[in-house]
């Protein structure tokens, strides 16, 4: 049933109860004054008529008054006949008044005038008590037709007020916390309620309603999920290994190639804690280990490639680490919420470098022999006792001999890089004596200065202590700062070399040549250094080697080498190593 018709029917029985038992009262009610008014009117008068005549009859009917007050009594119990055998009786005392009114001294009327009007008393005393009874009846009735109209509009006014609110309330409550499920993403919940109430409206147009929900947030979800395995199946099918944490640095997900490198199993990472692998796993551990460290000496942290064995090979992997932020919806601020390492396979590109060294290795080497068979013959051509040679060959023998001493310059040096590179820099390390080095390094380089009209300057303390350093090593990188310093420096001008104890921590001793050339920009600071780097727009007759070779020859040393310049005062290129303990 409707609402709108259970609240009418509820109401409209409520109307009609009260109706009801308005009317049952109204009856009963009337009842009990038309018994009441019927003992007044037809017994108490006749009564008050008859008690005025005997007081009249008492007094004397010989006055006016007392015939005049009996006659008057008299015609108005004659208008108020209303009991069985009144009429006879008041006609009696009327025939009975007439004869007194002729002869009014005789005794015997009186007496019967008096019995009349007591049997009318009686007859009328009779009906009263009657009377009394059928109104004490009407009263019981009335008071058990109240009570069984009272006490059915009481049932029926309970039950409404008890079963009218609930029904209404309770689909509320139900709807309600129905939509507080739906809220909480339950969408499998539904409401049954009765059909042909506006309940049943609302219950249907809910269920429709988290049905849709449900096929929605279903299809969703099986959309999430084949988002979550395509992404799972790319990461897995990556040729490079890739790892991701959460923010607790929880691992989230272990590609195959990780596993394959790393020797662990999925079913044993997943979840855990990277800290808690990384006590028994040495390559997870090395992998972490930036994370460990607080966020900004991790992020400047430059990575060396990473040698791992696996899978019965040596493979290179250069370690990437990403840390993942996202902007919360409604949010400003970035929130990191994990990190993603990445390790980039560089194996091939490790090969291919290796080849490409040892190529350069056996060329340089294999071209070593026949430079230095060159320059012997050179030599020999030099030699008046070979044969006279006239100004002009003299002149293209000198060109030979400078192209080849370059040639076995560029070798050299490539050698020198090809050592680097594989690691195998061979250092013979004893107590040398700075003097000896520099004086190796200015007389080798004494004839490049000499074409150019440049002055090397010493400045060297007599009493420098010993170094510990690789003799051949150092002298080869002095020689290198002092050829560039020539080759890059105006003609007639001048070199200072200079050596000077200084102390770093410990006792060291601090090379530098110093030029007045044009000078290196700053912005070449750090890639100086570099291999096959050169400055835009210088000679391009170098390899860009040299200063690399120098670096790489200074550090396996344990000493350091920097560059301090000016762009058009010159250039300054300094190393340092540690003085020998005595
Ligand atoms: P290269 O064989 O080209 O000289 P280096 O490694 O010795 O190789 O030097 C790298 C580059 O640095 C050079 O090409 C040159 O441009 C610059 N350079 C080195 N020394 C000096 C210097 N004293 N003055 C100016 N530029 C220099």
């Amino acid at each position: 049933m409707k609402i709108k018709a259970r609240l009418t029917l509820g109401v409209g029985l409520l109307f009609f109860l009260i109706i009801l038992l308005a009317g049952v009262s109204a009856k009963y009610i009337n009842a009990l004054t038309t018994d009441t008014e019927n003992i007044l009117v037809a017994n108490y008068n006749t009564l008050d008529y008859s008690r005025q005549m005997l007081l009249a009859l008492d007094e004397d009917m010989t006055t006016d008054v007392s015939i005049k007050k009996f006659s008057n009594n008299l015609r108005r119990q004659q208008n108020n006949i209303t009991e069985v055998g009144e009429r006879e009786l008041t006609e009696r005392l009327a025939n009975d008044y007439e004869k007194l009114k002729l002869n009014p001294n005789q005794e015997l009327l009186y007496v019967s005038i008096r019995k009349d009007l007591t049997d009318l008393m009686l007859i009328n005393m009779q009906a009263i008590e009657r009377k009394s009874n059928i109104a004490k009846q009407t009263a019981k009735t009335a008071n058990m037709w109240i009570a069984v109209t009272g006490t059915l509009c009481f049932l029926i006014a309970f039950s409404l007020l008890i079963n009218l609110p609930r029904s209404i309330a309770n689909p509320i409550k139900e709807i309600t916390r129905s939509i507080k499920e739906i809220a909480s993403q339950k969408y499998s919940e539904r409401v049954h309620f009765e059909s042909s109430s506006e309940f049943g409206d609302l219950a249907s147009a809910f269920n429709t309603m988290a049905e849709k929900l449900e096929e929605y947030d279903s299809s969703n979800l099986a959309k999430l999920l084949m988002e979550k395995k395509r992404i799972e199946t790319l990461i897995n099918n990556m040729h490079d290994p890739v790892i991701g944490l959460d923010e607790n640095k929880r691992i989230l997900f272990v590609n195959d190639e990780a596993l394959k490198i790393s020797g662990l199993k999925s079913n044993d990472v997943i979840g855990k804690k990277a800290q808690d692998i990384a006590v028994t796993n040495d390559l997870i551990r090395s992998l972490i280990k930036d994370l460990m460290l607080p966020e900004k000496n991790s992020e400047s942290k430059i990575n060396q490639p990473m040698k791992i064995y696996a899978d019965n090979k040596e493979s290179y992997f250069e370690k990437e680490l990403l840390n993942i932020e996202i902007t919360p919806t409604g949010e400003s601020t970035k929130q990191l919420i994990g990190h993603v390492i990445v390790l980039r396979n560089i194996t091939p590109f490790k090969e291919l470098d290796f080849a490409k060294t040892n190529f350069i290795a056996t060329v340089s080497h294999e071209l070593k022999t026949p430079i230095s068979s060159i320059l012997m013959s050179l030599k020999l051509l030099e030699d008046n006792r070979v044969g006279n040679v006239n100004e002009e060959q003299k002149l293209l023998v000198q060109n030979i001999k400078d192209d080849s001493e370059r040639l076995l310059k560029i070798t050299s040096e490539l050698l020198n890089i090809t050592q680097v590179e594989t690691g195998k820099i061979q250092l013979t390390l004893q107590q040398t004596n700075p003097k000896e080095i520099i004086q190796y390094a200015v007389e080798s380089t004494r004839a490049l200065a000499e074409q150019s009209n440049i002055k090397i300057e010493i400045k060297a303390a007599n009493n420098l202590p010993q170094i510990t350093a690789d003799s051949e090593k150092t002298s080869w990188v002095l020689t290198n700062l002092i050829t560039n310093a020539i080759r890059y420096s105006y003609e007639n001008s001048k070199v200072i070399v200079e050596v000077k104890e200084v102390v770093d921590g410990q006792p060291m001793l601090n090379f530098s040549v110093q030029d007045f050339g044009k000078g290196i920009d700053s912005k070449y600071r750090d890639k100086i250094f570099d291999r096959y780097f050169q400055v835009p727009g210088s000679s391009k007759s170098g390899t860009g080697l040299g200063l690399a070779i120098s670096k790489e020859f200074i550090n396996a040393q344990g000493g350091k080498i920097w560059m301090e310049s000016e762009l058009t005062t010159g250039s300054k290129f300094s190393f340092q190593l540690a003085v020998a303990s005595v």
